[in-house]
């Protein structure tokens, strides 16, 4: 059995959900499959959007937005069934509707929205591309229908950030399996999150659909899980940054989740754990290019320098203290900050009188800028926050020879694990940085 994840540009329309049904269907010539979805191109953002206009009372603005949403999925589900109708559809995505409408009401009622509320909002995105693909197939004459993960994936922790639960997972998926002919029908299952007992959404951050697919492919263990997106696959760097970057065909899993963990966008950070454990081999696919054969990530003898990412949007905090030497737990005082305002460190560079701490800058809150101010009185700090964050990846990395080739070096973090080395720099042109340091690590 297959696990096939669509992302939200392939669903993002009416071309694009006929392209991503084809393909599923031809997979199914091959083999059993399970699909999971993202949600349509923007819709995500387009939710989000609607939680702050309805927290800020904006109730008419939330409700004709509300329309054209509709009329999104309604128009690409139109083209889908060739302007005939889909009762089956209409009632599906009326009730949908209502149960949005009346929660951004709520929300406008109470001028607030919980981490809980928005992830009930956020998730409706993949609830609607799961019935549009789901429609899409059954045009082609297999039986499909639309499941949610919130009933087969099992959280709890954060909302917006949510765990899952192997064991209770496996129960869920289990009693799933034994209700649906798998010959017969092909489900498509909601990515982005899980649910618990009473209902709940617990989202895995955004991109978090990646992380659906191969929790599931665990699950279910999957011959295979292949992510279909828009690029060819893993790329020694970001292809619409650097144009002569080079496709792998063949990735050790471990590399392979550095690249999700530096932020290189292809995948979402925990991705791989779930299927590395198991051996299931993860496919990066081309929608635009079915028969190109992608990245292969899998258990391998990784060697040499496989990626570069560089991530402009990071902060730098040093604190200093001639009195550190020598005394316990100075670094656990500071960590225990962060902690407690729920921030998640980046990158830990000590020294016996110093460390520093990097953040993402969209992590920088008023609340621990001021955590900050009682925190001067015991230590020297100085915060910079133009920084760029450069990550080498892959297996013995020449570490001297890419340093000597980075100029403005602020802090270098290399990890015992040994699959990258993080480089911060003074915030210049990233792009012509990055563009430099590809030439000279891969000579082009
Ligand atoms: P999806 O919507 O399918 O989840 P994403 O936008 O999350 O797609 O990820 C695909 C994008 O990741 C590509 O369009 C590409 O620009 C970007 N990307 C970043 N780093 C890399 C890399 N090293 N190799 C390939 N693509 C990368
Ligand atoms: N739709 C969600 C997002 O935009 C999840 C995903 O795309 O994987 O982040
Ligand atoms: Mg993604």
């Amino acid at each position: 059995m297959r696990i096939l994840k669509f992302w939200g540009t392939s669903l993002g329309s009416h071309e694009m959900i006929e392209k991503a049904a084809d393909i599923v269907v031809q997979s199914k010539k091959k083999e059993n499959v399970i699909v999971v979805v993202s949600a349509m191109s923007g819709v995500t953002d387009g939710l989000d959007k609607l939680c702050e206009l309805a927290k800020k009372g904006e109730i008419d603005k939330v409700l004709s937005r509300l329309v054209e949403l509709r009329e999104k999925h309604d128009t690409v589900a139109r083209k889908i069934c060739k302007d005939s109708c889909d009762i089956n559809y209409v009632n599906k995505v009326q009730e949908y509707f209502g149960n949005l409408e009346s929660i951004l009401k709520g929300v406008s009622l109470l001028s607030e929205v919980s981490d809980k509320t928005k992830a009930k909002v956020l998730y409706f995105g993949e609830i609607f591309s799961a019935i549009l693909l789901a429609l899409a197939i059954k045009q082609r004459g297999i039986d499909s229908h639309s499941y949610r993960s919130k009933d087969l994936i099992y959280c709890d922790g954060s909302y917006l950030n949510g765990e899952y639960d192997y064991e209770k997972s496996r129960e869920q998926v289990e009693r799933f399996m034994k209700n649906i002919s798998l010959i017969k029908e092909i489900p498509v299952v909601t990515g982005f999150g899980g649910g618990d007992a009473d209902g709940n959404i617990y989202l895995f951050d955004r991109g978090g659909s990646d992380y659906v697919a191969t929790v599931l492919g665990r699950l279910v263990m999957a011959s295979r899980v292949e992510i279909w997106t828009d690029v060819y696959g893993v790329m020694s760097a970001d292809p619409r940054k650097v144009k002569k970057a080079i496709l792998w065909d063949k990735l050790d899993y471990a590399v392979c989740a550095e690249f999700a963990l530096v932020g290189a966008k292809i995948l979402h950070p925990k991705t791989i754990s779930p299927v590395q454990e198991k051996d299931i081999p993860v496919y990066i696919k081309n929608t635009f290019d079915p028969e190109a054969f992608g990245t292969k990530i899998c258990s391998m003898k990784a060697s040499g320098v496989k990626g570069i990412s560089i991530d402009d949007k990071q902060m730098i905090f040093t604190f200093i203290d001639p009195y550190m030497l020598g005394v316990a737990g100075y670094l656990y005082d500071v960590v225990k900050v962060f902690r407690d305002k729920g921030v998640s460190i980046d990158a830990l560079a000590t020294t016996e009188t110093s460390f520093s701490i990097s953040i993402r800058k969209k992590y920088y809150t008023r609340s621990l800028e001021k955590a900050f101010d009682h925190m001067r009185e015991h230590f020297r700090l100085s915060i910079r926050d133009n920084v760029s964050k450069i990550s080498i990846i892959g297996d013995s990395i020449d570490n001297y020879k890419i340093l000597n080739k980075l100029k403005d070096v602020i802090m270098v973090s290399k990890w015992a694990y040994d699959k990258s080395l993080t480089v911060f720099v003074e915030q210049g042109d990233s792009e012509k940085t990055l563009k430099k340091l590809h030439k000279e690590v891969f000579g082009k």
